[in-house]
């Protein structure tokens, strides 16, 4: 982390948020604040990271645009302004840059394959025309470069990884490095004294600063998303606030060992597109666990907090995984996986996509993500091992439909998700089946999350929908099932014994 040591108070500088939608314990800009009089905040809409076939959902991009609303009006409310513009980063920055003659930048890194890429450029652009730039960790509690093993390599197991990640955050709590702390900003900032952004000449940039709010109110109609009273995941640094207060204060997190796999309950946070987004900070996520560790009253409510931090850090491992092994955006990581003969079938695929594959579970989960741009975790992994292991359809076509209907769609914790169900990662653990019916009784053994989201089969029997084995005059529109289960379990297992 760059030190900085003086005050620059006649100077102009940015602070450019990217995953980090807060004013509030915000590393970067709680450090361009203290420094900087003189600061003004931006944000670009990316074309390439909101491309609804490739990166990105409606959802998601409902979540991006109200939860930027909310951060222009706190910035407004400090005494300066956000400008989100539009357009690649790429030219944007180092021209705005040069515009507005800021002379630093400052923004929390990001991990991912693209930003890093977009992200140097800009760097050695700003640093050539003499703009300083300071960089800092925010995205994750521990800084990647500080969990390698005892060989200085990085991690590829989870269970020792978890342990390393601990023993940092114990390390830097006793040491007194204010790592934990919540990072507050200076109480005032000042806007771009002096600077007439008016007579700026770009037409983007001038039409983005000029119209303040339109932009993004242009976006959301661009991106309208049909489902937002259906989804769980509140845009907003409030929002995201309040709900992290509900799941600690209303005892969910500490009953979290058994309500974590119950769809039908609200037994999670629910605060995956608010960590993706920055809506909250990982700290802040982590401080409110430790208050409930402290307040527990027995050995389950532990448990269950501590399963709870096991979650962060799995978030934590798979952006660990994604910058050191940056390959694994592009395909398996065990490479015998690209030799698997996929049987792609399109007409499978579309059945698996609209919940229409006749397997109760399968369909709930599949529409529970079309209409609420969420799914719950237990249901992810049942739908993907589906599509691997029972429609023989490439991973990587589920992972592509996840980015583009998740609200919370997140290349690393995808990526890491479709990889774990695939069998295709770093897991050491061999294949991994699931059955969707023994997973239905398990997990929602009397048909509610099933019959909230396939409404056509309410009036079937508990025993029937968990089985699948509805007669046909009971099913009416609703199809039976386009595969069975024992047959393409054991294809399945045929095509991979014969993998070299
Ligand atoms: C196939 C597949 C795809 C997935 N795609 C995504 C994705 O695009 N974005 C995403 O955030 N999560 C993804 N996950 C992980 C997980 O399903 C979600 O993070 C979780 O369901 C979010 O609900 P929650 O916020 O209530 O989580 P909680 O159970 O409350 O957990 C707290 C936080 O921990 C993190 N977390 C929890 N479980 C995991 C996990 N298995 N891997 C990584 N982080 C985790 C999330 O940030 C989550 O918000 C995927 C899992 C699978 C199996």
């Amino acid at each position: 982390m760059p030190n900085i040591e003086y005050l620059m108070n006649g100077s102009r500088s940015i602070f450019w948020h990217r995953r980090d939608l807060r004013i509030n314990d915000n590393i970067g800009l709680s450090k361009a604040s203290k420094s900087r009089k003189n600061l003004t905040g931006v944000y670009i809409l990316d074309p390439k990271l909101l491309d609804l076939e490739l990166t990105t959902s409606k959802s998601k991009n409902w979540f991006l645009g109200n939860s930027l609303l909310e951060l222009q009006n706190n910035w407004k409310r400090l005494g300066s302004r956000l400008l989100v513009l539009k357009g690649d980063p790429i030219n944007l920055i180092p021209r705005l840059a040069e515009l507005i003659n800021i002379n630093s930048i400052f923004w929390n890194v990001n991990i991912e394959p693209y930003e890093q890429y977009r992200d140097n450029k800009i760097k050695k652009e700003l640093i050539k025309n003499n703009t300083q730039v300071y960089t800092f960790m925010d995205q994750l509690i521990i800084d990647p470069s500080n969990i390698r093993t005892n060989n200085n390599e990085p991690y590829r197991v989870y269970g020792p990884f978890y342990r390393k990640w601990l023993d940092q955050i114990y390390q830097a709590k006793s040491s007194n490095d204010n790592l934990m702390k919540c990072f507050t900003l200076s109480n005032k900032l000042v806007d771009l004294k002096d600077t007439d952004l008016s007579s700026i000449k770009d037409s983007n940039l001038n039409y983005c600063i000029n119209n303040p709010g339109e932009s993004i109110n242009k976006f959301l109609i661009e991106n309208k998303f049909r489902g937002e009273h259906l989804c769980p995941c509140k845009p907003g640094e409030h929002a995201s606030q309040r709900q992290l207060n509900s799941f600690i204060n209303s005892g969910t997190i500490i009953s979290y060992e058994k309500g974590r796999d119950i769809p039908s309950e609200s037994g999670t946070s629910e605060l995956s597109a608010a960590l993706s987004l920055g809506t909250i900070s990982c700290r802040a996520a982590w401080n409110g666990a430790q208050i409930s560790r402290s307040l527990a009253r027995n050995k389950y409510q532990l448990d269950s907090i501590n399963t709870w931090i096991k979650e962060l850090a799995w978030r934590e491992f798979y952006q660990n995984t994604l910058i050191n092994f940056p390959e694994l955006a592009k395909g398996p990581y065990k490479k015998k996986w690209f030799n698997f003969p996929w049987q792609n079938r399109l007409d499978w695929y579309e059945n698996w996509t609209n919940g229409l594959t006749g397997i109760p579970i399968i369909d709930a989960s599949m529409r529970q993500l079309k209409h609420s741009g969420w799914m719950h975790n237990r249901c992810r992994m049942i739908v993907a091992s589906f599509l691997v292991k029972d429609l023989l359809i490439d991973w990587k076509w589920g992972e592509t439909y996840f980015m583009k209907n998740l609200v919370d769609g997140d290349l690393a914790s995808n990526n890491g998700g479709w990889q774990w169900s695939a069998s295709s990662g770093m897991d050491p653990k061999p294949m991994r089946i699931f059955n969707p019916f023994r997973q239905a009784s398990k997990f929602d053994p009397n048909g509610i999350y099933i019959r909230k989201w396939v409404p056509e089969l309410e009036h079937i029997s508990t025993t029937d929908l968990l089985s699948g084995e509805i007669a046909p005059s009971e099913r009416k529109y609703y199809p039976s099932p386009i595969v069975n289960h024992k047959n393409q379990q054991a294809i399945f297992k045929e095509l991979y014994s014969n993998l070299i």
